[in-house]
């Protein structure tokens, strides 16, 4: 870990957000240095790509399926490279996948607009038009809707689908983006500033092969241990969370419309229920590593009891909390008689998908730089979340619509793609809708990991208060769906 403490990373990240652009960009130019075009044009260029995009995950090959289709970058250089094996789906498995994410209008947007949302759809993909959250030591509870019921609050996609459909689209951008499979990154070699004229101009990237490619921009996809990171001495705040995710495929005790997403906080954390199709849905329980190791080793039947005694038990509701919920409750409807939304109950589950039971550890990150000079960091090598509020990917997407806007931009007015100007806007705009959203889920990881009496009762009041006012929770839906 760094020697900066965690507050003055934390203060940085929010203290670039609030600095005007100019003079953050003259800061910032003036403390990582420039390498002149000049130098730039003497090299040859013919050995050199414009961008390299380290890690094919959901963010990576988003990424390069974005560049691809950009008609201001026709012509460019760009080289994709993932450490494993190419995901195809020929024909969609019968049973589903653990790895789920919720994917939001915001990134369906994305993805539709590079040509992979109609295959993801084409595969398969379940909307849903509502959530439900509530809390365990209360049953307060809020609900999240759409207004009219049409538009879609969310999807909930497998992973697998996910990388599978933009590796098709990458697949029809062959003229465009060059992917190597089974390339492993082992070595990266940092552009010196221009006072070191023997120093190569570019990043150089090294493959376990032994292959050795240069970039004028890398952008680092390389996950949560990313090593582009690692390697450029990024401060990072991180800490693990006492918590490790159980996921699992439920089968539901009857076929439902099952189009709500369910997710209820227990004090050892929260437990969620994803709709999948009618009769099946995923299993995200956040708990501590012990019980999360119990969890899998339990038989199909009582691991069904312990999910179902998640979702139904009131062993952690006392007399005092429900009392004082329910007079707040009652002096809520008297002042709003048609605000909130009624409860509903959660889908019983029969039975588990086989061998769909794995557990993840859980952390929170994040880098307090996104960029240095030619190198860009975008999805969970910049940040790394909680899955509760399920926007770890949804962030990544985000970054990869404001990272191509920006190198458009740069590519339509000639610009040098890996010059600091246009790297500082990303780095700017991305930190000033991160990092809110990342101290959100934080905080909501932290408040609900209690259940003492005094801020059971202040989440409880907190929790109605914003069930009954629509105005707040669209807000807090816009956010959430960008
Ligand atoms: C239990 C759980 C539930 C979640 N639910 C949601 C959800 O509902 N919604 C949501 O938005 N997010 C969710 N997330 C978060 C989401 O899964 C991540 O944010 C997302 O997968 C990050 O994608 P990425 O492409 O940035 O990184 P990764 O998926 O980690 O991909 C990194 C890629 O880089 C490659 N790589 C690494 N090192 C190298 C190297 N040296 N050379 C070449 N390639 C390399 C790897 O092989 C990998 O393919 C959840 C996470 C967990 C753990």
């Amino acid at each position: 870990m760094h020697k900066l403490s965690k507050a003055t990373l934390a203060l940085n990240g929010f203290s670039r957000c609030f600095i005007t652009e100019k003079h953050l960009s003259a800061v910032k130019v003036i403390r990582r240095g420039l390498v002149s075009a000049d130098y730039a044009d003497d090299y040859i260029k013919n050995d050199v790509y414009d961008v390299i995009i380290s890690g094919g995950g959901m963010v990576g090959s988003a990424m390069a399926c974005s560049l691809g289709m950009d008609p201001n970058l026709l012509g460019k250089k760009i080289l994709l490279l993932e450490a494993g094996n190419k995901k195809v789906i020929d024909k969609v498995p019968e049973t589903y996948s653990t790895r789920v994410s919720s994917i939001s209008p915001g990134s369906a947007t994305l993805l539709s607009g590079i040509g992979a949302w109609e295959q993801i759809t084409k595969m398969r993909c379940k909307p849903y038009k509502k959530m439900q959250v509530w809390d365990a030591c209360s049953d307060a509870l809020i609900t999240f809707d759409k207004e009219n019921l049409e538009d879609e609050m969310a999807y909930i996609v497998e992973n697998d689908i996910v990388v599978a459909a933009l590796t098709k689209q990458l697949d029809s951008l062959s003229d465009n983006v060059q992917v190597k499979y089974r390339s492993k990154v082992v070595q990266y070699t940092w552009p010196m500033s221009h006072l070191a004229t023997d120093s190569i101009p570019w990043v150089q990237v090294t493959l376990a092969s032994g292959e050795t490619l240069q970039t004028k921009l890398l952008i680092g996809a390389d996950g949560p241990n990313s090593m582009v990171r690692q390697e450029l001495g990024i401060p990072t705040v991180k800490w693990n969370y006492d918590q490790s995710a159980v996921v699992a495929v439920l089968h539901l005790s009857e076929p439902t419309e099952n189009n709500v997403a369910w997710q209820r906080f227990l004090p050892t954390g929260p437990v969620a229920m994803l709709p999948l199709s009618d009769t099946e849905s995923s299993l995200v329980w956040s708990t501590s590593h012990q019980h999360a190791e119990e969890l899998l080793e339990l038989d199909e039947e009582s691991f069904v009891d312990a999910v179902n005694s998640a979702f139904w038990s009131n062993e952690n509701q006392s007399e005092l909390i429900e009392t004082a919920g329910s007079v707040f409750r009652g002096a809520l409807s008297a002042i709003m008689p048609s605000a909130g939304s009624p409860r509903q109950l959660p889908p019983s589950v029969s039975g588990i998908g086989p061998k769909t039971r794995v557990m993840f550890p859980l952390g929170m990150g994040h880098a307090s730089e996104y960029i240095r000079h030619r190198v860009a960091l975008i999805g969970d090598a910049a940040h790394r979340v909680h899955p509760l509020a399920g926007q770890g990917a949804n962030l990544g997407f985000g970054d990869v619509a404001c990272l191509t806007r920006l190198l458009s931009q740069a590519a339509f007015n000639g610009k040098d793609l890996g010059a600091m100007q246009h790297l500082l806007e990303y780095e700017t705009e991305r930190q000033r809708h991160n990092l809110p959203m990342m101290a959100s889920i934080d905080l909501m990881k932290r408040l609900y990991s209690t259940n003492t009496a005094p801020v059971v009762l202040l989440r409880t009041f907190g929790l109605q208060a914003t069930n009954m006012l629509p105005a707040l929770k669209e807000q807090i839906m816009a956010f959430a769906s960008k």
